[in-house]
């Protein structure tokens, strides 16, 4: 399998080539040239693997489809080492849990910290180390990891690569901003390799520092700094995996058809959906739910997607869907178009750049969003929320998280009698407990192991929001 860029760069790439990469040099998006193909008997057997054999097995079935330059042998055992009820809390990896008849949530979020993140992040974390160890000729290579965040992202990414030969964390948070669990998640560890660098300033200081870091090309390229951002292709590849094992749970034959809803901010865990579907998956509709920042729920409504400055990017209790664009959006936007790359240059590379938005309201493709390609969408508010996480705990006796409620809520919006719905739970309740206090007047359960994580000790270091301090620090960490 080769891959190309969403912009027209036409070198062809190999997975690997790919897998330390964000963005290709052309400013687009990495995909496959095509989407494997699986007809009816190609789902039946994957479904006999995944019932033989479990997650892991299915996880190499599909991930091999996509990587050739990895000997299936290894790329086996990588996803054994990763896929495991040690690491995923059971031996389903991705349960469903039926809610009422047709309805159910798929849980992605009981790996290590809690959020649908690990599924793809753990993956990515031992890809990683097994790459860098092929490098110069066997001799290995060093990788420092450079990023800003809010919450999930940061901490899901240091619980993939601690402990990681080849591999240093830098790790940028805005100085008391994130919430108590989430800070006690990411200071806790103690493993060497991971640097936890809390900035003087606000979540956008933090992000300049990386974007400035990464511009001195020069640094970039001595200290080999990367990234793990969302637009990563092996991380989207890996959330394609439970896309499958969600239908396979609510389904018994290959003609069965679902729907799947997904809280969504960068579009990264719904493209895997995409991806699932274009490879023959039988998925009815994709459900793009999202909050106040409704930038994807507009576009699948009206044609026009609109990035938001600042002032119109709201801080709310779904905080990891609080985008004001949504970077994954161009793959789909080339599949819509066609695959035409001209086009979509012509979309991301100018008129977006230059007007902030672009409308394919009168576009002869933009209903194909809808028909062919099977997405609808919703949008659901703070309110909403504290509705959906009531009357789910009433109904059903089950707690959901925040971001998970904004999917309920669409979903049962958007569901019909005749198919099953899906809607994929990317966080647990624990981890945005001031809201769950609100809705219910209680503190969620906390899984035992995160007893007393607030106490333990801490490894982090305050900075100023300095692109200057922190290259140094990062210079001499590698010294
Ligand atoms: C990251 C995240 C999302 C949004 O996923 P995207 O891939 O950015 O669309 C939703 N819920 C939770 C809990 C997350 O951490």
């Amino acid at each position: 399998m080769n891959y190309l860029s969403t912009r027209g760069d036409a070198t062809a790439r190999k997975f690997c080539d790919i897998l330390l990469e964000g963005l290709a040099p052309d400013g687009g998006l990495y995909l496959p040239q095509h989407y494997p193909q699986l007809d009816a008997a190609g789902l039946a057997r994957l479904r006999q693997v995944w019932r033989d054999e479990g997650y892991a097995a299915l996880a190499f079935e599909i991930l091999s489809l996509y990587i050739d330059d990895i000997p299936a042998d290894d790329l086996r055992q990588l996803c054994a080492k990763t896929y495991t009820p040690a690491v995923f809390g059971t031996r389903a990896i991705t349960p469903l849990k039926k809610l009422e008849e047709g309805f159910y949530l798929e849980a992605l979020s009981n790996g290590p910290t809690l959020a649908f993140k690990d599924m793809a992040m753990q993956l990515l974390g031992n890809l990683f180390e097994y790459e860098l160890a092929r490098k110069n000729g066997g001799q290995g290579a060093q990788l420092n990891i450079l990023g800003a965040t809010s919450g999930d992202t940061g901490s899901a990414a240091e619980y993939a690569m601690r402990g990681k030969r080849g591999i240093r964390v830098f790790m940028l948070s805005p100085h008391g901003r994130m919430s108590a669990f989430q800070q006690a998640q990411m200071f806790s560890l103690q493993d060497a390799n991971i640097h936890n660098i809390a900035i003087e300033g606000v979540f956008d200081d933090c992000q300049d520092i990386v974007k400035a870091v990464s511009a001195d090309l020069p640094f970039k390229r001595r200290y080999s700094i990367g990234t793990v951002n969302s637009i990563n292709w092996a991380r989207l590849l890996a959330q394609v995996v439970y896309y499958f094992a969600g239908w396979m749970q609510a389904t018994q034959s290959e003609a069965q058809t679902v729907d799947f809803t997904v809280p969504s901010g960068n579009f990264g865990n719904i493209c895997a959906g995409h991806v699932a579907r274009m490879m023959g998956l039988p998925i009815r509709r994709l459900i793009v739910a999202t909050n106040e920042n409704d930038v994807l729920d507009e576009f699948f409504r009206t044609g026009l997607y609109r990035v938001r400055g600042s002032a119109e990017t709201f801080e709310t209790s779904s905080p990891s869907m609080d985008i004001s664009k949504a970077s994954n959006f161009e793959r789909f936007v080339f599949d819509l178009l066609g695959r035409d790359a001209a086009a979509t240059r012509a979309l991301f590379g100018q008129t977006l750049a230059q007007q902030g938005q672009f409308d394919l309201s009168r576009h002869p493709r933009f209903a194909a969003a809808r028909e062919q390609f099977g997405f609808a969408s919703g949008k659901s508010t703070h309110a909403d929320r504290l509705a959906t996480i009531r009357s789910v705990h009433e109904q059903y006796g089950v707690l959901v998280d925040t971001h998970t409620a904004d999917g309920v809520k669409v979903a049962r919006q958007l569901a019909q009698k005749d198919t099953p719905m899906i809607v994929l739970e990317t966080a647990l309740p624990i981890k945005f407990a001031a809201t769950i206090r609100e809705a219910l007047g209680r503190d969620p359960d906390r899984p035992a192991a995160f007893n007393g994580i607030e106490n333990l000790p801490r490894r982090v270091r305050v900075m100023p929001a300095d692109a200057q301090a922190i290259k140094a620090f990062i210079a001499q960490q590698c010294a």
